[in-house]
């Protein structure tokens, strides 16, 4: 077989290797990096249903992978999820009408250590053979930022600089990212709000010559690393649940934000997984709700919520999905996304009903129903979900015309987000001990004003 190569969704970039991609993360026609072809696998399903999570990755992420010796991917991914506090890695629980996939057993619980673990021992692995270094630079207003941090900490060829908005990040999530006191993390409490961090993010990123003079580099999660290891999960629990319930075809519900998650769910059903759709969730931030129902691609202001990592205004792995859509043809991509850079909104053709896809459809759960969901499946099944995973739950409940069994996609463990919690059922019933043992662990952490100068000075001395 031809090796596999990466190319962009734009068109004008030479095909890269698989690490080559995963250093670069965006491709330099600013289109999203995408492999040149997508591995069918209908005939090894069967052979695959009983693996174990580690043996079940190995086999998904090498058909991407051919610059990693099979012996090294295999140790890579091993580490990667011996992490988890669970030996099935993501466990399945039947939770009344639904199937709960659980993806928050890694060190940060939330389901971004599933991709993040992976990416930071990718990482260096890369940089070791090729005697490198890596200065990464982050803003987060929540999860992406401790599960970065955890994902490259003690790395001794990375140094990692997260800015969070000063004073404006739950008190939990400040110390999940604060609290590591690893060398080669450095936590920065910017004086501005999360905006004011993305700015200086892109002003230093824009300046080529102190980029190139440091060897910044990003985890945002348009890296393609970051899509691969979210398929695997898709699989595991597709063939437990079809296992246990002797169906042929399953449904995914997700909640959504910048698309990576239920993009890991679009290549599995194109690799073969037999999913009937996938029911993408959004909250108040609708964009992609509205996509799906009307073919229209506007942007809005982005509103705070409960479920705050489901709150963007553009979804950065949307692309990749419109690649295939209009059917894998650059030339086109190119010219909606300018026209959408340029006016804030784009639009592609509907059928009859209004859809613009039948794999996917697509709705939205604000915060009142959010609530009364959690509310619900405490009372009626003793089960605490999180905000964003209820998001999800909701939405799926109102897609329950099919008889094909559906999976919930958890994202978060609930204990991360206790006011939520109280609010919709009145008590404080989240506890995870890793967050009670936060309280009174020792942190470290800058504060800086909000200035791009600043940020770069700090990162100038303490680069790697
Ligand atoms: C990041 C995140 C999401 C959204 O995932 P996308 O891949 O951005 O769509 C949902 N829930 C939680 C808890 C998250 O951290």
């Amino acid at each position: 077989m031809e090796p596999i190569r990466y190319v962009s969704t734009r068109g004008n970039q030479p095909p890269l290797t698989f690490k080559d991609a995963v250093m670069t993360g965006l491709a330099r026609d600013g289109g999203l990096l995408i492999p040149d072809r997508i591995p069918d696998i209908s005939a090894q399903l069967r052979g695959w249903a009983d693996l174990d999570y580690p043996d079940l990755a190995f086999e998904i992420i090498r058909l991407f992978v051919d610059d990693i010796p099979p012996a090294r991917l295999r140790e890579l991914i091993n580490a990667a999820y011996a992490t988890f506090d669970r030996p099935e890695v993501t466990p399945l629980r039947r939770v009344g009408p639904v199937h709960i996939l659980e993806l928050f057993h890694g060190p940060t619980l939330a389901f971004k250590d599933i991709a993040l673990q992976f990416l930071g021992r990718l990482f260096a692995e890369i940089l070791e053979e090729r005697d490198g270094r890596l200065n990464i630079l982050a803003a987060t207003s929540g999860d992406t930022g401790s599960a970065a941090i955890c994902g490259v900490r003690g790395q001794r060829r990375i140094h990692i600089f997260v800015m969070h908005p000063h004073g404006r990040v739950s008190a939990l999530q400040e110390r999940q990212m604060t609290s590591v006191l690893d060398d080669n993390v450095f936590n920065l409490a910017v004086k501005g709000s999360f905006d004011d961090c993305q700015l200086i993010m892109k002003t230093l990123f824009n300046d080529l010559a102190f980029r190139d003079a440091h060897a910044l580099g990003a985890v945002n999660s348009v890296n393609w690393a970051r899509v691969l290891s979210q398929i695997v999960y898709y699989f595991y629990a597709a063939f437990r649940v079809m296992a246990q319930t002797r169906s042929a075809q399953v449904q995914f519900a997700v909640p959504t934000g910048n698309f990576g998650d239920i993009l890991a769910g679009w290549y599995a059903k194109r690799m073969g997984l037999p999913i009937r759709r996938l029911i993408l969730a959004t909250n108040e931030n609708d964009i992609l709700a509205r996509f799906f129902n009307t073919g229209v691609y506007a942007t809005g202001r982005v509103v705070p919520t409960v479920n705050p990592s489901m709150d963007i205004q553009v979804a950065s792995n949307f692309e990749r999905w419109l690649y295939y859509k209009v059917g894998e043809n650059p030339t086109e991509v190119a010219r909606l996304m300018t026209t959408f850079a340029l006016q804030g909104s784009m639009s592609i053709p509907c059928d009859e009903h209004g859809h613009v896809d039948l794999e996917i459809v697509a709705g939205t759960s604000d915060t009142r129903r959010t609530l009364a969901t959690i509310k619900r499946y405490h009372e009626k099944h003793s089960y605490l979900l999180d905000p964003h995973t209820a998001a999800g739950v909701f939405v799926a409940e109102q897609y329950n015309e099919l008889d094909e069994p559906l999976i919930c996609l958890a994202t978060a463990h609930p204990a991360k987000f206790p006011e939520a919690i109280e609010d919709a059922t009145g008590e404080d019933l989240a506890h995870h001990p890793t967050l009670e043992a936060l309280k009174d662990a020792p942190t470290r952490c800058e504060v800086i004003e909000n200035h791009a100068g600043a940020v770069k000075d700090f990162l100038a001395a303490r680069a790697i």
